[in-house]
């Protein structure tokens, strides 16, 4: 199911650091039963994208107690969390101490906290990624009144310090890198099932705590203000839940909200596609030939990024006004044919399948690296390259080798699966974007007067969206003008904003409807 995935997956908003491919073969290898760590089903190839920090200061892996039989207790003597050890606080501190740097708005929004407490009295119960910007978030839904119970929503994602620390600073969180299957359930229910606590507001990430919650205690229901849920998986679902007419109370979609949609397609991709390419290959971008499959916002980002740093870069598009974008933004508009023999790089970003075929990839030259920064691995067809007469080398974790019986090789990145989520990092600025919204998103849901909300599914008020940008916008000494009286007349606007119609599209944002159906 929808839900059953996500859990595996790497999602449509982007985690901060990645697992080398090795160890996450490693875990899967094990289909064995290892007591509560052996996992009950199977992971599929697409499902191992996933991550962790490289800036963990310790590998604790040779520590195979799992955390559930394990007793722990903070400094003030709470054993009402599930973290990995809580002796690494100390380190998960201080990622979080780094993450809060770059998060400004959350750090304004703490501010303003100490006169008013917006979430005074709320509940919140929240499953996304454990890591130092949610560990940044969370404080800041604690400083502006809330109670949190937190769970990971993913079973690799977890970073160990950072859960740590927080289990110390009080949160109860159930979480820790390498759950199983069972863990990642029971970790859920420890968040919702509790003497004397019901969660009040749900903040998910992927749609799994909504569907236990939904499965397990409809009752709760009754207590819940909002939902507020960030993948496209879950927003997905919710909608369907929505149609089916099963959606209990308003759920607040931040997946599609404009400024979250800029930052992880367009400015992400942009800061990332290099970082992605630079650490698997080593290789150098200036003169170089690429082309890049799609110019949607991601296709833009890639492209940006590539001609400042000197390359030669040729776009592929199927649909003539984001043709007319790249040709106008001073790209070659080609057709992959035309150019496979002789680019040295190839990179996919069109949320479509195979796009590059084996017979393009028998064409390329020898040493052209194939990348995807798409959504999901189907954009290159790599299955076609399990052929007998081609060899696969692994050379780098991450990154393969595959030779043709003429000692060609192309060089295939994180097996076809996005590139800047499997080889990189992602910028912290990008999820403090995400991160702001999530908080406004709850705060809105959980003031709103009663019927504002219906049982449905809604996006972000304009307003508020451009209340995200604004918190951001002190990082860059940026000066906002102020509309005069006059001006605002003139333009039939109010001076505080909305500043563009809800169908604004900002150029080049992605046309998708919030709305499937
Ligand atoms: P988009 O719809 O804006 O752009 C995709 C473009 O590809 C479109 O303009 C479309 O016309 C074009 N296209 C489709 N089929 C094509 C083909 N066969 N050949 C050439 N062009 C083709 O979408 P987007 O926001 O740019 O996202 C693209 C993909 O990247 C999606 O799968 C999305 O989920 C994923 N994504 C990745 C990241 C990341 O960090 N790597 C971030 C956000 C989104």
């Amino acid at each position: 199911s929808l839900f059953y995935c996500r859990r595996y997956i790497v999602r449509d908003s982007f985690p901060q650091q990645i697992q080398f491919a090795d160890q996450k073969q490693e875990f899967n290898k094990r289909p064995t039963k290892i007591g509560r760590r052996s996992l009950s089903r199977s992971i599929s190839q697409s499902s191992t994208d996933s991550y962790s920090s490289a800036a963990s200061y310790t590998d604790s892996s040779d520590d195979e107690t799992s955390p559930r039989d394990k007793q722990q207790k903070n400094s003030k003597g709470s054993s009402d969390f599930c973290v990995k050890n809580i002796k690494q606080a100390e380190f998960g501190r201080r990622e979080i101490e780094i993450a809060e740097q770059e998060m400004p708005a959350l750090m304004a929004l703490r501010k303003r906290a100490q006169g008013e407490k917006p979430l005074a009295g709320a509940k919140i119960v929240g499953c996304t990624h454990i890591t130092a910007q949610t560990a940044v978030l969370m404080e800041t839904l604690g400083a502006l009144g809330a109670q949190c119970r937190w769970a990971a929503c993913n079973i690799y994602s977890t970073l160990n310090e950072v859960a740590a620390a927080l289990a110390e600073s009080g949160f109860p969180v159930f979480a820790w890198k390498g759950e199983s299957e069972d863990d990642f359930w029971w970790c859920i229910d420890r968040c919702v099932n509790v003497e004397g606590w019901q969660p009040n507001m749900i903040l998910d990430d992927g749609g799994d705590l909504t569907h236990w919650i939904y499965k397990k205690y409809p009752n709760m229901f009754k207590k819940i203000k909002g939902i507020v849920e960030e993948s496209v998986t879950g927003v997905h679902r919710l909608y369907q839940l929505s149609k089916a007419g099963k959606l209990c109370v308003p759920a607040m979609n931040v997946n599609d909200s404009v400024t979250k949609q800029k930052f992880d397609n367009l400015y992400c991709c942009r800061e990332s596609i290099l970082d992605g390419l630079k650490r698997t290959t080593d290789m150098m971008f200036g003169g170089k030939q690429v082309v890049v499959c799609g110019y949607g916002e991601v296709g833009k980002g890639c492209c940006a990024a590539l001609k400042a740093m000197g390359s030669i870069v040729y776009v592929t598009e199927i649909d003539p006004i984001c043709a007319l974008q790249a040709c106008m933004d001073g790209f070659r508009l080609v057709k992959l044919n035309e150019v496979i023999r002789q680019v040295d790089i190839v990179i996919t970003c069109t949320g479509n399948k195979n796009v590059v075929t084996r017979e393009h990839l028998d064409r390329m030259k020898n040493s052209c690296i194939v990348c995807n920064m798409g959504h999901s691995n189907t954009e290159i067809d790599v299955a076609s390259l399990r052929t007998p007469e081609l060899t696969w080398e692994r050379v780098r974790s991450q990154v393969d080798h595959v030779i043709w019986p003429d000692g060609k090789r192309i060089v295939l990145l994180a097996e076809g699966r996005l590139l800047n989520l499997s080889c990189s990092t992602v910028p912290t600025f990008v999820l403090s974007i995400t991160a702001t919204t999530q908080a406004l998103a709850l705060i809105e849901l959980y003031n709103a007067p009663e019927g504002r909300y219906k049982q449905d599914v809604y996006l972000l008020p304009k307003k508020m969206d451009e209340y995200v940008a604004s918190l951001h916008l002190p990082t860059f000494d940026a000066h906002l003008t102020e509309l005069t009286d006059e001006q605002a007349k003139y333009l039939g606007l109010n001076k505080n904003g909305p500043f563009k119609p809800n169908y604004y599209r900002y150029l080049g944002l992605p046309r998708k409807t919030a709305k499937p159906g």
